[in-house]
Formats: C-alpha cells, structure tokens, sequence
C-alpha cells in the first residue's frame, strides 16, 4: 500500500509528503519539477520525476507500488497567469487531471484526494461561504479546477473510486520543523511577499486597493497554515480507505484578516518595518472571501492547530531565513528513479 502524491516537490505538496512519511506510509512523488525542487520531498519518498499526464509513468509506478490513494496537487496556480494564458491552465489542470482520473481507475487505485480552491465560488455573494453556495468562477484558475471536481464526482458514480476534494482558501505559514516552505522564485501570495520584505528580500510591498467595502478598505482572506491543510487531506485519506463518502468541503479557518492586518502582524513578528505602497485595485480580486469550516470539522473531525495569524507569520518569517542559509548547503538526493530526466540543481532558490 502506498499513496502516489503528485507535485510533492511543491509547497503544499512538500508538505504532504512529509506528514505521510511521519505517519508511515510509503510515499510515491510524482512531479515534473517544472515549479517544485527535489529537495523539498523526504528522503524516505520515492520522486518520480515526470509529468502526471504521462500515463505510461503514472500508471506503471501505480502498480509497481501498490499505490492505493493519490493526492493530486500538481497543477498551475497563479489567477492572473491563467487568465493571460487560459488553454495553458485548462492543459496543465484540467487535462493533465483527467489522465491522472484515468490512470488511477485504470489501475485499480481507488482513493483519490483532490486539491481544489476557494476560486470556485468567485466573489461569494456572502461570507462565511458554504460548499453549496452557487459555483461561479471568476478566472480560467478557478474553472479548470471546478471542471476537475466534476470529473471526479461523474467518474466515481461510474467506477470504483472514492474521492474527496478540499476546497483551500488562503494557504500560507510553513513547516514548524522548518523542513519545508513556500519557496517560489516569483511569488505573487501577500504573506510570501511580505515575508520577504521583511527579512530583506525584496524593498517593500504594494497594497492593491484600499477602497473596498470593508473595515479598513482593503481585501479581507481566510488564511489557513499549511500544516492544518495537509492534515485534513490526511483525515481525508484514513476516511476514504475506511470506506466513507465521497466529500467536498472547505479548508479554511472560517476568520478574515485585510490586508493591512496581514502586513501589521508581519511588521510585529518580525520586529522590522518596510515601506508600503498604495496601489489601484488587483484585477479579480474578491472584496472578501471567508471560509464556512463546518463541514470539514464534522465530516472529518479536523482540529486545526495553528489558527493564528501571527503563527502562520512567524513560521513563514522563519523558512524565509532558512531558505537564505540553505541555499549552498542542501544535499543532491540519490533515489530519483532510472531513467528519468537529469535533475536540476540542489540549490535553494536565493
Ligand atoms: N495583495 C497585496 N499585495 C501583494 C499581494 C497581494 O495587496 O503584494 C493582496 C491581494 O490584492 C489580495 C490579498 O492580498 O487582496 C490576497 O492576495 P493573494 O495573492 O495572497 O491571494 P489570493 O486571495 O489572490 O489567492
């Protein structure tokens, strides 16, 4: 028995990995590394390096693990990005999904956890959103995500397959043992971004939009701590291998933060300041966007653990200072598999 984790060189995907491992569970890595790095996935995990579309792959490290759940993560991720280059996320999400489907009902895989989004509400018409509050995408992003949570649900009701997709809000924070974290070379995501203001990285930040109907004009997000999100896929796991329904449900922490919160508590944890800017409004940015949690905490009994802005802040702070130090010092794994592509370099990103 093993679970396949695609774009488990990633950062939500990283972290997966790791709580798999500590669980005991053998680990299969699959991912391109188009945006994740290899020393990001555990030692003790297999990293196949290919891509989830290459059902040949896919299929043959299915078998020859006794692979039993995937959890997918691998795709694009970037909102602007995919309204800029549309069809490229519909490849990429979409359609390198449905082969991942494919593939897992081809080899008898039939647990299968779905990293899907928030973006699939658009701008909710009230917060906190509910699962069943109307579905309408507001970027390429959100849609080609909501179109992987309708193939799941068409292809459960015809094969044996169970699946759960977990809706994410706001993830950020990293690893409380600093052994992974948000490591992107062009980050776009507020508490990266501030992070790395405040730790020297980058000369300050830009607010976008100071005019929004809300307490202090800017956005107001849900923001959930990475460690709290893999955990619930790992409940998620241990309740589709026991049999249990098929689920859709929200991963946030059902509490919003503006902007310029966000930007206070970093400024706070880090005990720095750095100069802001106020700029026009983002283009398809919601005014608030604001988890209705329940679901996920009944159906799962998830029990987050580190709901405070100010923790998620300070362990993303924290990987900030590590990925500066790590960058000359991180090992070349050895267990990429035969064959496969010639790696990059071990490298941290500076
Ligand atoms: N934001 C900002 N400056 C930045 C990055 C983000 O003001 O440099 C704002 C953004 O306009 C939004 C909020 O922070 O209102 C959260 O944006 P993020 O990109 O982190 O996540 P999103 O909610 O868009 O997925």
């Amino acid at each position: 028995m093993a679970v396949m984790v695609t774009g488990g060189a990633g950062y939500i995907g990283s972290h997966m990995a790791w709580r798999l491992v500590e669980a005991g569970e053998q680990v299969v890595v699959v991912d391109r590394l188009s945006a994740g790095f290899d020393w990001a996935v555990p030692a003790a995990a297999e990293l196949i390096v290919a891509d989830i579309a290459d059902q040949d792959q896919v299929e043959a490290a299915m078998r020859r693990h006794g692979v039993d759940a995937v959890i997918h993560f691998a795709g694009s991720v970037i909102v602007p990005e995919s309204v800029a280059d549309p069809l490229a996320y519909y490849r990429n999400n979409t359609v390198a999904s449905r082969s991942l489907i494919e593939s897992a009902v081809r080899s008898g895989v039939s647990n299968f956890i779905f990293s899907s989004t928030a973006a699939v509400y658009g701008s909710p018409a009230a917060i906190p959103v509910r699962e069943d509050a109307p579905l309408l995408p507001e970027s390429p992003y959100g849609t080609s995500k909501l179109m992987t949570e309708l193939m799941l649900r068409d292809a459960a009701a015809a094969h044996d397959l169970r699946y759960a997709a977990l809706r994410y809000f706001n993830v950020a924070g990293a690893d409380p043992e600093g052994r992974s974290g948000q490591s992107t070379e062009s980050p776009t995501h507020l508490i990266k971004i501030a992070a790395e203001a405040a730790t020297g990285k980058r000369p300050g930040l830009s607010v976008f939009g100071t005019d929004y109907p809300t307490p202090d004009g800017t956005c107001i997000r849900d923001y959930i701590h990475v460690s709290d999100l893999v955990d619930a896929h790992y409940l998620a796991l241990q309740r589709l291998r026991a049999g249990g329904g098929n689920l859709v449900a929200n991963c946030g922490y059902g509490r919003g933060h503006s902007v310029l919160e966000v930007i206070d508590a970093v400024k706070r944890v880090a005990g720095r300041d750095f100069p802001v800017e106020f700029q026009d409004r983002r283009a398809g940015d919601a005014v608030a966007i604001v988890a209705d949690a329940g679901l996920a905490r009944r159906e799962l009994g998830w029990s987050p653990r580190y709901d405070d802005l100010e923790t998620i802040v300070g362990h993303a702070l924290r990987w900030e200072e590590i990925l500066r130090s790590r960058n000359t010092a991180a090992p070349m794994r050895r267990d990429v598999v035969a064959g496969a592509p010639p790696r990059p370099s071990a490298k941290a990103p500076t």
